[in-house]
């Protein structure tokens, strides 16, 4: 396959509903996707990157188009009217300072690679990454409600698990973590429930958090910032509660140091921060190996990220349900469609490709800016 050009294309996206987080409202999804055009074809890949991102992932507007550039100029100018790279070299290939922000893009590089390489040899995703299960159970997040309305908690809680969620991940942050837990576990005796705190703890709280082992939860996600190891390695040690970790998990290497370090016993796995999906695989490779459970963390993805993040979960290391329900539900506009869902399942595609289907009217209605790197001739 020889590489023809790349085309840069942000869509301005938004949430159906803005999410809060700890310290944090999401409302804005304005994606960076590419699309990698090839003399066999084309493919897509997209970019974890987003508007309201915080450390240690980055903003569009902090990686386009300076960051991009770059990762083009090294994967393509190499192989000027050349082969396409393959997509197993991409990350290889395009992250040379190791920065999350270049990580992101060669993993959205990788997609589109990715995409482009199965379609002309009419190959699933699922079949090349060699998954254990066809169906991948899904789970749900819910942000923290307006005006920390308790009401309105148990509502969007009972709303996930009606649509068949296999788990409930509820955001928590300081003065917003016993209370609502309680409420929900009070209403929701079986649910199975996670509390992710997005970093927002001081290690001094460690007291009151270890009081959250009442409520039966699978795991406490990021209570503390990222760079702090040591704290969640003590936490981990004095609650039955596993701890897990998300924006700690900012490279492969970061998480092998994670899991020898005992900082988590459950691992959220973003292939969009790591570089791609064979990052992510070595990532659950290093989780495996050390007894760290894993589950497949989401940026509320279009159905085009979220495809490869379901394939993903498809794989033996990941025992936890993934964030993996339809983007149609969160997003007011989605340009790819997503698997089939079902009673808390979504079934692998085994179409060529990614298993993601653009829809090229609700790209066209959204697409903001488009530039093109033509190679060749
Ligand atoms: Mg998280």
């Amino acid at each position: 396959m020889r590489v023809e050009a790349v085309e840069v294309v942000v869509a301005q996206l938004s949430l159906r509903a803005p999410v809060h987080s700890a310290g944090v409202t999401h409302a804005d999804k304005a994606t960076l996707f590419f699309r990698v055009v090839t003399d066999e074809g084309s493919g897509w890949g997209e970019c974890s990157a987003y508007a309201d991102a915080r450390s240690p992932d980055p903003t569009v507007e902090a990686i386009e188009p300076t960051t991009v550039d770059r990762a083009i100029a090294r994967l393509f100018t190499g192989s000027v009217g050349g082969n396409l790279p393959s997509a197993s070299s991409v990350a290889g290939v395009c992250v040379g300072g190791g920065s999350v922000g270049e990580q992101s893009v060669a993993g959205a590089l990788e997609m589109a690679v990715l995409d482009a390489e199965l379609r002309s040899a009419s190959r699933s995703l699922a079949s090349l990454l060699g998954v254990a299960h066809r169906e991948v159970g899904v789970g749900d997040v819910v942000g923290i409600p307006p005006e920390h309305d308790l009401g309105a908690l148990i509502d969007a809680v009972g709303a996930a698990l009606d649509e068949g969620a296999r788990r409930v991940r509820i955001k928590i942050e300081p003065g917003w973590d016993h209370e609502p837990l309680s409420a929900v576990r009070e209403r929701y005796a079986d649910a199975v429930l996670q509390a992710d705190a997005n970093g927002s703890f001081e290690p001094g709280a460690a007291a009151g958090l270890r009081g959250l082992d009442t409520y039966g939860l699978r795991c406490l996600e990021q209570p503390f910032v990222a760079e702090d190891l040591q704290s969640h390695r003590a936490l981990a040690e004095s609650m039955s509660t596993p701890i897990a970790l998300d924006e700690s998990l900012w490279s492969v290497a970061r998480v092998r140091d994670a899991v020898q370090a005992g900082a988590c016993r459950v691992a959220c796995v973003k292939p969009g921060r790591l570089g791609g999906v064979f990052a992510a695989i070595a990532a659950a490779e290093a989780c495996a190996e050390a007894g760290v459970e894993c589950f497949v963390g989401g940026f509320f993805e279009t159905g085009l990220g979220r495809c490869v993040n379901a394939a993903l979960a498809g794989r033996a290391e990941f025992s936890l349900p993934g964030d993996l329900g339809d983007p149609d539900r969160y997003l007011a506009a989605n340009p790819f469609a997503y698997l089939p869902e079902e009673s808390g399942t979504v079934r692998l595609s085994d179409a060529p490709g990614l298993g993601a289907e653009l829809r090229p009217g609700v790209m066209a209605a959204h697409r903001t800016y488009t530039r093109r790197v033509d190679f060749g001739s």
